[in-house]
């Protein structure tokens, strides 16, 4: 094993972390820390420390950390065989079995699984698609794509200009210009419009009617969106959002992508965000959740629509030119089976939404009395803590003043990683879905305890 110091050395010479402050680690003011182990909704430090991990990673690790049974599924996997491709009609039972799987448990009129490797990939394949289906249904006008502010659909060039978050953007030459974007379902931030929740429903689709007239919609081949908003906040949709938004986009022939790599597979006490709400989509995004994080795996689910306009489109024209090398990887797909059995086993969709909502209520009530707490949201096991200077008339802290970040550090300190989501005084909770309700008492008490010192 190495050294503490080799480690620190080799890391700050050599390592170049994503989403990083590259100034700040390089100067020390953003601080390593080494993950060595981890247990249910605990990891273990280098120096010892035990953390509550209420973000389950990235919002991945759904399961839980240390499931022995995907990492003996890897295992066996690897040692039969690590890899082979899946061009030209190649597989293996592992992704053939974890394909039927998918199809099992996803919307009706779901027909086939495309595998990737992240949740970017699988976004970059979602909107070639697209416009290989226009393509073949000759409407090569037929291709720009409508995002959300604050939607996040991964850092590729194509996602990344998805994404809608300045920082995504910046010095990056992006947002492509195929890529518009319409207004976030984010009720909370819109005090501003002074409108009820469902006026601000009928805002947010005289938006989208506008862009659409504006632009031609024969111009514009698909909309996506997460059924809740992720990384742009964690925001649950105010009633009535989605049907309202699928109806506009039924009219005008526009395909809708939902994107369930964070609400895939549970996250919402329901197998999918899209049957959550309602939504029909005709394409839907998964990763994360698909394997726990224990291999980089990720899908595009396409509907029986798609998938027959496509494969008409390669009788025209040839085999369709997309793959990667670890499509349909097979440890990621042995990891995927093993994962999507352990969830059913465990019953883990249940515990999700029963002690998501345990937590959710918990946090409400006990941040309840807290001056500069302005709202506590969420659905299933995803859940918001939105901090405000001024709760009555709904001023935000300054972007400088770094609350939410100090807020997240402070309850690092009580041993609970919550995340300061990247726009806005927003930390966001995804633990693991076997959270019991004591670890979610510790969560909130954390949190309880880290916004008072933080800001009295
Ligand atoms: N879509 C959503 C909704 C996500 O939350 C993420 C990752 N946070 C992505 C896409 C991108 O996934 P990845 O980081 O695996 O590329």
């Amino acid at each position: 094993m190495l050294r503490n110091d080799q480690l620190d050395q080799w890391d700050h010479d050599h390592f170049f972390h994503p989403s990083t402050h590259l100034g700040q680690f390089a100067r020390g003011e953003v601080k390593n820390r080494i993950i060595t182990g981890g247990e249910g909704v605990h990891i273990t430090d280098r120096d010892g420390n035990r953390l509550l991990d209420a973000f389950a990673g990235l919002y991945c690790v759904n399961v839980g950390y240390g499931r022995q049974e995907i990492a003996e599924a890897i295992a066996e996997q690897a040692r039969e065989l690590a890899y082979y491709h899946a061009y030209v009609g190649h597989g293996t039972e592992a992704s053939v079995t974890l394909a039927k799987m998918i199809i099992d448990r996803a919307p009706d009129n779901m027909s086939r699984v495309y595998f990737g490797q992240s949740g970017s990939d699988a976004n970059e394949t979602n909107i070639k698609l697209v416009w290989y289906y226009n393509n073949i249904l000759g409407r090569p006008e037929k291709k720009k794509i409508i995002s959300r502010w604050r939607g996040y659909h991964g850092s590729g060039l194509m996602t990344g200009s998805l994404t809608g978050l300045d920082l995504f953007h910046k010095k990056f030459d992006l947002p492509l210009s195929q890529v518009l974007h319409t207004e976030a379902p984010y009720f909370y931030r819109r005090a501003d419009l002074n409108q009820s929740e469902a006026e601000f429903v009928a805002h947010c689709v005289s938006e989208l009617e506008a862009m659409i007239e504006r632009e031609g919609a024969d111009t514009i081949a698909a909309f996506i969106g997460e059924p809740v908003l992720g990384t742009g906040g964690i925001v649950p949709p105010p009633a009535g959002y989605w049907e309202a938004i699928q109806k506009v986009l039924k009219k005008h022939d526009i395909l809708l992508i939902a994107d369930e790599v964070v609400t895939g597979f549970g996250r919402l006490g329901t197998m999918f965000g899209s049957t959550h709400y309602g939504i029909e989509p005709d394409i839907i995004t998964i990763a994360k959740g698909l394997t726990s994080a224990y291999a980089p795996l990720s899908g595009s689910i396409v509907s029986k629509g798609v998938w027959d306009v496509l494969e008409r489109g390669t009788d025209e024209n040839g085999p369709i030119g997309h793959g990667w090398t670890y499509s349909a990887h097979p440890i990621g797909a042995a990891a995927g089976v093993a994962n999507l059995k352990l969830i059913d086993k465990l019953d883990l969709v249940t515990n999700a939404g029963e002690n998501g909502a345990y937590l959710n209520k918990s946090m409400k009530e006990a941040l309840a009395d807290l001056p500069h707490v302005g709202d506590v949201r969420g659905e299933g096991m995803l859940c918001a803590v939105e901090l405000v200077a001024d709760r009555d008339d709904r001023t935000f802290f300054d972007a400088s003043k770094k609350v939410a970040p100090a807020i997240a550090a402070a309850m690092a300190k009580r041993n609970v990683i919550a995340r300061a989501m990247p726009q806005g005084d927003i930390i966001g909770y995804a633990p693991p879905f076997c959270l019991t309700r004591d670890e979610a008492d510790t969560v909130v008490a954390a949190t309880a305890d880290a916004i008072r010192e933080v800001l009295g």
